[in-house]
């Protein structure tokens, strides 16, 4: 993978090598999503790192509870210590865009969708893909502020 600077944000990019290696990673995860085996959707990270993380579908019989591959994918690389993700298979709802837009706007890298179309293969910043993005930054996890505000609430 290479780095570049697009646009004032850190960009990583795929080499070919890199992208099979997730698709493949993409493919054999799904035959574990949950509770069906290739039911569901499937989906694969690279970190920083250059460590690869898959995720897949979780249903639950309340619809509401369900998770999305690439939330089971984020947190599996979390888990795992990682919070720098450079790219994600995709495509992605627009719940999971959200999802990576905000682990981008933590990490300072606008990370890559990486999808297959017909014949390429695509990388597309998730900065693109967000016409109107909410939040601007992302929400404080400062303890010590989060601290002060408990106190004012009792
Ligand atoms: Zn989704």
């Amino acid at each position: 993978m290479t780095k570049k600077k697009v646009k004032g944000k850190i960009q990583y990019h795929l080499d070919k090598t890199e992208c099979e290696a997730l698709f493949k990673a993409e493919a054999d995860a799904k035959t574990n999503t949950y509770p069906i085996p290739e039911s569901g959707y499937a989906v694969a990270l690279m970190t920083k790192k250059g460590n690869v993380y898959t995720g897949v579908s979780y249903l639950s019989d309340t619809d509401t509870l369900t998770m999305h591959s690439e939330a089971t994918a984020l947190a599996h690389a979390a888990i795992h210590g990682e919070k720098d993700v450079v790219a994600i298979t995709g495509p992605n709802c627009h719940i999971c865009k959200q999802l990576i837009y905000e682990n981008s706007l933590r990490s300072g890298i606008d990370i890559v969708i990486v999808v297959k179309q017909e014949d390429k293969v695509l990388q597309i910043p998730i900065s693109e893909m967000m016409m109107y993005p909410w939040p601007e930054k992302p929400r404080s996890t400062d303890t010590k502020k989060k601290q002060k505000m408990e106190k004012v609430k009792f």
